[in-house]
């Protein structure tokens, strides 16, 4: 009997462990840390063996093929140990692919993963088909393909995971954008990190759908480099594209094949330009789909906001306060300024990813009130905004922010957490960081 290692009992080793376990593998899973006792539980209802807070390498290095979880670099000793012994690393991914002959809709880029992916699904949805949601968000894909039976699924997939995807294949395949993030683990080459991402293009073949921003440089420099057989669908909002999304006055064209389909922008349910492209991606997703032009317009006008990314919170004394806390980078950050229409209390700070403030300093010049540091180390923050915006102060928990930005704000103001930066100084992570905020604001 083959064996199969995982590595990593979180949502997605678990999940393909069991996975696995459905398809007769001898399988094992290894944990280096704490496993969750949810995924503990799985694993012993699923009668896998497992160990947690240890990597046993007589366990680990007769494995025939190893399920690496996307959190663990490949840096990491006991990954550098099994390439050493020859031995095959794969995705969760890669490894529920094999078994499964839905149509895959995948979604990878630097920003608006989660929000393309989530529109996609609703979109699916309200279309009636039997849609599973996968990947980095919600239930794991494998779990989901070892427990159930969907016709579509769609995939928010990260550079991460796509590092050991190899015979995969996307129906219809989407980079949303790409912008310098995560380079740490890509030793620090921008080219590393946009030839992970274009690895979702991998295996596709001239019936497959490619669907790109053509406004990203980077996207476009790249694709200018290589040869990607599928169909090319772009979205730009600066010139008119043949096939793919564009803007018309003050409407979303979407054209696919001999088929087109109008939306106002207005209409949208998500605000903002980076809202407009993640709409587009979607509408054309659908038009491959073939879904009809009035349930794509409804789906696109009817769409919650994702939570955490510029979610809108409570309106108190014409104040609004707006939870974008998922805005983890500059570029997320600028687009949550770009899109305020009011004057804004800006909170920021937390762990720095190396971040390169002057892209923003002529948004929150025009913009920001006042801004509020909530972080360990606010120094860079100050070096780059001081004389920029009228004022800086300093807190150190989402409470004494959101206390300190309702004395700051008028009628009439936002408050907006998109703090640029990631949140492990202060919380546990982002989810944490919004929820905190949430909770400061609803005690207001
Ligand atoms: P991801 O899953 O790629 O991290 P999300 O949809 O969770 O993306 O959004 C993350 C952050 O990026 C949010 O703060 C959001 O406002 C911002 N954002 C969303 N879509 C885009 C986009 N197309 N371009 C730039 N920033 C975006």
């Amino acid at each position: 009997m083959a064996r199969i290692v995982v590595l990593g009992g979180g949502e997605s080793g678990t999940g393909a462990a069991i996975l696995a376990k459905t398809k007769g593998f001898d399988v094992f899973l290894s944990d280096k840390g704490e496993i969750d006792g949810k995924y503990a539980g799985m694993l012993r209802e699923w009668d896998i063996p497992f160990e947690q807070g240890r990597h046993t390498e007589e366990l680990i290095l007769n494995a025939d093929e190893v399920i690496k979880s996307p959190g663990i670099p490949s840096t990491a000793p006991m990954i550098q140990k099994i390439i050493r012994a020859g031995i095959k690393i794969i995705s969760e991914i890669e490894f529920a692919g094999r078994y499964d002959t839905a149509r895959k809709i995948c979604i990878t880029g630097s920003n608006g993963k989660t929000t393309t992916t989530s529109l996609i699904y609703y979109l699916l949805q309200q279309a009636g088909l039997n849609v599973g949601l996968g990947g980095n968000i919600g239930k794991s894909y494998a779990y989901q393909v070892a427990t159930a039976h969907h016709d579509i699924y769609v995939l928010e997939i990260s550079s991460f995971q796509l590092d050991n995807m190899y015979d995969f294949k996307a129906d219809i395949a989407i980079i949303t954008n790409i912008t310098p993030d995560h380079l740490d683990r890509y030793d620090h080459r921008l080219e590393n990190y946009v030839k992970a991402k274009f690895r979702i293009t991998r295996n596709m073949n001239e019936d497959d759908c490619f669907i790109f921003c053509s406004d990203d440089e980077i996207t476009i420099s790249h694709l200018n480099k290589i040869v990607v057989k599928a169909k090319m669908l772009p979205f730009s909002q600066k010139k008119e594209v043949e096939q793919g999304a564009f803007l018309r006055n003050d409407r979303i064209v979407v054209r696919y094949e001999d088929s087109e389909c109008d939306m106002f922008i207005k209409e949208l349910a998500l605000g903002g330009k980076h809202n407009i492209y993640n709409s587009m991606a979607a509408a054309i997703a659908g038009k491959v789909m073939d879904i009809d032009n009035a349930t794509i317009r409804r789906s696109l006008s009817s769409f919650q906001a994702v939570e955490h990314r510029l979610e809108k919170v409570l309106s108190i004394g014409d104040v609004l306060y707006i939870n974008d806390s998922k805005a983890t980078n500059v570029d997320a950050a600028w687009y949550a300024l770009e899109c305020q229409t009011r004057p804004v209390v800006w909170i920021v700070g937390g762990t720095d990813k190396g971040n390169d403030y002057s892209v923003l300093l002529g948004l929150a010049k025009e913009k920001v009130r006042a801004m509020i540091c909530m972080g360990v180390d606010n120094s860079k923050f100050h070096a780059s905004f001081e004389g920029v915006v009228p004022e800086i102060h300093d807190v150190s928990s989402a409470e004494e922010a959101v206390r300190m930005a309702s004395r700051l704000a008028k009628p009439g103001d936002v408050v907006l957490l998109s703090p640029c930066c990631a949140s492990f100084d202060l919380f546990k992570n982002y989810e944490d960081r919004g929820r905190k905020f949430k909770e400061a604001v609803r005690n207001l």
